[in-house]
């Protein structure tokens, strides 16, 4: 079976194909395999509509089954920002850093942990350019925004992102297995697994 990742985030590529190593019945394409693979505007006020967009739009453009992820991070005392727009927080062609430090100087009047609670937030869309929607899976993985950047795995807010219960360590401080086994991405795609596994 092939499935098309329908996106250009590469750091989501390499968890999601991380992620299925042990499944040599699917045949993973990206966006490097197709010219002119489009960029979907989400201009959604959900996680699941962002991408139910995403799937449909880029399985119809490749004639081929689509996993879309749509994901973020929630801050409690930002009443869920950046949320939806966490890729774009401090502007339309943000990098990454730059959305780490726009989110620790949001919240700079929050000086203990307990008042920084957060949590990645993930909602996945399986698309057939024939039958439609296939499946939908989620995760969420809870935890709190640090002060200072540490590590360097991952990518996004991974490096100011403590999971709940990770003794001070941020995620980039995790090994991919280990962000794998606690992420929202993770949890969603193990309940995809399983789905997929079922299919063969
Ligand atoms: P999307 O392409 O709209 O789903 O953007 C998701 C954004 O959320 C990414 O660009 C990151 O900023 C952030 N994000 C999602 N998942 C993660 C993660 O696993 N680690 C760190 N940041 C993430």
């Amino acid at each position: 079976m092939k499935i098309v990742i329908a996106t250009k985030n590469k750091g989501k590529i390499k968890e999601i194909k991380s992620f299925f190593t042990n499944l040599p019945e699917v045949e993973w394409l990206t966006f490097e395999d197709f010219e002119n693979f489009p960029d979907i505007d989400e201009g959604s006020i959900s996680f699941i509509e962002n991408a139910t967009l995403k799937a449909k739009s880029i399985s119809e453009f490749t004639n081929t089954i689509a996993l879309a992820d749509d994901s973020g991070l929630v801050v409690d005392a930002l009443y869920g920002e950046p949320g939806v727009k966490s890729s774009r927080y401090a502007g339309e062609n943000a990098t990454d850093e730059e959305n780490r430090q726009k989110l620790l100087g949001e919240l700079g009047n929050c000086n203990s942990l307990k008042d920084r609670t957060a949590r990645f937030v993930c909602e996945m869309i399986l698309w057939d350019p024939g039958k439609g929607l296939l499946k939908t899976s989620s995760g969420v993985c809870e935890g709190c925004i640090g002060f200072t950047e540490k590590g360097s795995g991952g990518f996004g807010y991974d490096c100011i992102f403590i999971p709940r219960d990770y003794d001070n360590k941020t995620m980039a401080e995790l090994s991919q297995h280990e962000k794998n086994l606690i992420s929202h991405r993770g949890k969603a795609l193990k309940n995809l697994k399983n789905f997929l596994k079922e299919k063969q």
